[in-house]
């Protein structure tokens, strides 16, 4: 267990510089802060949430605490690791305690690999368990995310955007995670679809103590899950809170408007988590299964 007075995720002064095409022979090509000294701790358990206009630098830190990218300057530190000064075999080791799931579930999996190969990928790539322990694992992933032991065998183009997500999750959580990093997860699936994958990622997070790092537009979704939102603007933190602390008085006007974006929850309402929550389910409910 991770003690409580070190948090899970620490970032610290993140920032992240891209260099522009050059655009003239003989002057220096231009450069863009991405990210421009990012700080957030995250404890074990406790949800956060990154909201921000298009642009503002989510995913860039997405992939920066998931080290799939390397920072201008600061740090990364998941249980007390630096993430971008591991050596190479110590960060594939440390890559079973965080995965990530991206936006689109039709561009995330590749189409001509079967469920099975999707799901253990992360444990081939740590490449420790056997094959036979692997698809055992792959059967128990599947299971927990309403799927079928049975759609091992089959392929992405066989399942609903829906349940593609849940083979997604799946993939992410076969590591047994701590932290699960997603990128708008459900952004791109029908509003009755994402009630059932935002209620599984709920349920994960209950069952195995998963944190998420969610990366959301959607303040109803954000409710849902996490117990603090951070509000970045062109690369900055603008604004942090608990959900409700933004929907009762969001001082940005990112963070306004986003709030003016959902008119089921009541803004300054203690209820407006169980109200948005349920607001979703029934929704689903009025839905098929997918
Ligand atoms: P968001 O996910 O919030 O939409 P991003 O993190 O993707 O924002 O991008 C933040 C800023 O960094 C944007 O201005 C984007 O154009 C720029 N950016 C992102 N990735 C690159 C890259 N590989 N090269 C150059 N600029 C980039
Ligand atoms: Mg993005």
């Amino acid at each position: 267990m991770t003690p409580p007075d070190r948090p899970l995720l620490q970032v610290s002064e993140l920032v992240r510089e891209y260099t522009l095409p050059r655009e003239h022979v003989f002057r220096a090509p231009g450069k863009i802060r991405a990210l421009d000294g990012v700080s957030l701790s995250v404890s074990a358990g406790r949800s956060i949430a990154i909201v921000g206009e298009s642009g503002s630098g989510k995913s860039t830190l997405a992939r920066l605490v998931m080290a799939l990218d390397t920072p201008t300057a600061g740090t990364v530190h998941l249980l007390g690791r630096n993430l971008h000064t591991l050596p190479p075999a110590e960060l594939r080791h440390a890559r079973r305690d965080f995965q990530m799931v991206f936006q689109d579930p039709y561009g995330s999996l590749d189409p001509r690999q079967s469920v099975e190969r999707i799901v253990t990928e992360p444990l081939q790539a740590q490449g420790t368990t056997s094959r036979a322990a692997q698809r055992e694992q792959a059967a128990a992933v599947l299971s927990q995310v309403g799927l079928r032991t049975s759609d091992l065998g089959k392929y992405p183009h066989e399942f609903s955007g829906g349940q593609r997500q849940r083979i997604a999750i799946a993939r992410a959580l076969i590591t047994r995670p701590r932290l699960i990093v997603a990128d708008e997860p459900v952004s791109a699936l029908d509003v009755s679809v994402q009630a059932q994958v935002l209620n599984l990622m709920q349920d994960l997070q209950q069952d195995f103590g998963i944190t998420y790092l969610l990366i959301s537009h959607d303040l109803a979704v954000v409710n849902h899950l996490c117990d603090e939102v951070v509000v970045l603007y062109q690369g900055r933190i603008v604004e942090r809170g608990s959900p409700a602390e933004l929907f009762s008085h969001a001082q940005h006007p990112y963070t306004r408007s986003l709030v003016a974006a959902v008119p089921q929850v009541q803004p300054g309402r203690a209820r407006a988590r169980r109200a948005a929550a349920a607001d979703l389910n029934a929704q689903a409910d009025a839905k098929p299964m997918v």
